[in-house]
């Protein structure tokens, strides 16, 4: 099987991933597909189970874990929750020759992309830690702590983003999705050589 088509994108909480990624599955011309994580944090409003994530408890997510049917989990933000990457449904679409995108951290990104080098790995950039902690406090679904904390996985996120294959700076939403669609075009003309 080839992970050619396997993308992985990271960047901090609040630089907008969601918005850039659901416009990017609507307007970029390839079949994209997202994957769809686990996680054992509860929904934020408007957030629907099987589509955001999927919503498990702590210890369904142990027994998959126990199953072996991650392809990468992590504890983000260091307080308990859990979130991973199903690898059936990934490795599914990528035999059928589709392109899927894990939106994942940046300790599941290098678990990744060591498992499959292959994997194209881009980091949305969000300019600076005070646009994202602007962001951040106009999207109001944190408590003072958690943002804090939110902030300082972000610093530290910002830090590792050298070590991916493509970096964005996440300007305006349209720009961004533009310049991964274009990424995903190049690579696959490469692909059809
Ligand atoms: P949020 O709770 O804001 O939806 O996501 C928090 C962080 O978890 C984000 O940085 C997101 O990229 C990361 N994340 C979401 N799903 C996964 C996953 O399956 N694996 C890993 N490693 N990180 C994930």
């Amino acid at each position: 099987m080839s992970f050619e088509r396997l993308v992985i994108i990271s960047g901090p909480s609040g630089v907008g991933k969601t918005t850039v990624l659901k416009r990017l599955i609507a307007q970029c011309p390839l079949s994209l597909n997202m994957s769809v994580s686990a996680t054992t944090r509860l929904p934020r409003p408007g957030e629907v189970s099987g589509v955001s994530y999927h919503f498990i408890s702590d210890e369904e997510f142990k027994k998959r874990r126990e199953n072996d049917e991650f392809l990468e989990f992590v504890e983000v933000f260091g307080r308990g929750h859990w979130y991973g990457t199903l690898r059936e449904p990934v490795y599914t679409s990528l035999k059928q020759g589709k392109w899927v995108i894990l939106e994942i951290d940046v300790l599941g990104a290098a678990k990744v992309w060591t498992q499959h080098p292959e994997a194209i790995s881009i980091f949305i950039h969000p300019g600076s830690i005070a646009e994202l902690e602007k962001r951040l406090r106009n999207r109001g679904t944190e408590s003072e702590e958690a943002l804090n904390r939110r902030l300082e996985v972000a610093r530290n996120e910002v830090e590792a983003s050298s070590q991916y294959k493509h970096i964005v700076t996440n300007l305006t939403v349209q720009q961004t999705v533009n310049d991964i669609c274009t990424i995903l075009q190049q690579e696959e003309k490469k692909q059809n050589v």
